[in-house]
């Protein structure tokens, strides 16, 4: 049995792997779509989708998760919901179940036929990407948030200097409005 997991993993948190950890609790095999691959250095969505497959990759294999049961897949943005599913699917190897927290990503899967499973949150105060790129900005504790592997992509590509020069440009560009 595979199921899937879609997120946008700006950056991969100590959420997803939980999350990942009981998807396999039930299922053979996890897909794990990046989602929004297409978008990066903004504040919202600052890592590229090479950046958070990088991520996953080491922080699933720091947890003991074997490369043998999951697949990633990085997945693109389209304009139109009603034909994402579609679009998932064509990308994808096929799967039956679907796991997310997302009210949209469940619903569009439900229209389709599929089995959606919401599972618990971890500690979502914290462990939340919207939590971790705030405390990246601020100079609070974000590490502790995120697998150590994560820490070092983080630092290898600069991340945290990327997020604050990119806010600095989104003032600079208010100002100028
Ligand atoms: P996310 O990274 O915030 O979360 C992904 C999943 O991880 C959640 O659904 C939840 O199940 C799990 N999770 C997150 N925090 C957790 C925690 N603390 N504890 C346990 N589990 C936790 O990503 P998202 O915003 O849900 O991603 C959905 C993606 O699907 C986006 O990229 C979105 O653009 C894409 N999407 C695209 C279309 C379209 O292109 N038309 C339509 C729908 C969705």
């Amino acid at each position: 049995m595979r199921g899937l997991l879609v997120g946008r993993m700006q950056p991969v948190h100590k959420g997803h792997i939980e999350v990942i950890k009981r998807i396999l609790h039930e299922v053979d095999e996890v897909v794990i779509g990046v989602g929004s691959a297409q978008t990066s250095h903004t504040l919202r969505d600052p890592f590229t989708a090479g950046e958070r497959v990088m991520m996953l990759t080491k922080a699933l294999s720091e947890n003991g998760i074997s490369p043998s049961s999951y697949y990633i897949i990085p997945i693109q943005d389209v304009e139109c919901n009603s034909v994402w599913i579609a679009h998932v699917k064509m990308l994808t190897p096929p799967f039956t179940h679907v796991y997310s927290g997302n009210p949209l990503v469940q619903r569009l899967f439900l229209e389709g036929g599929y089995e959606v499973t919401v599972p618990p949150l971890f500690n979502r105060e914290f462990f939340s990407g919207t939590e971790v790129r705030r405390r990246m900005l601020t100079g609070e504790d974000w590490r502790s948030l995120v697998p150590e592997s994560v820490v070092e992509v983080v630092k290898e590509i600069d991340g945290v200097n990327r997020l604050k020069h990119l806010s600095q440009k989104e003032i600079v560009k208010k100002d100028c409005e």
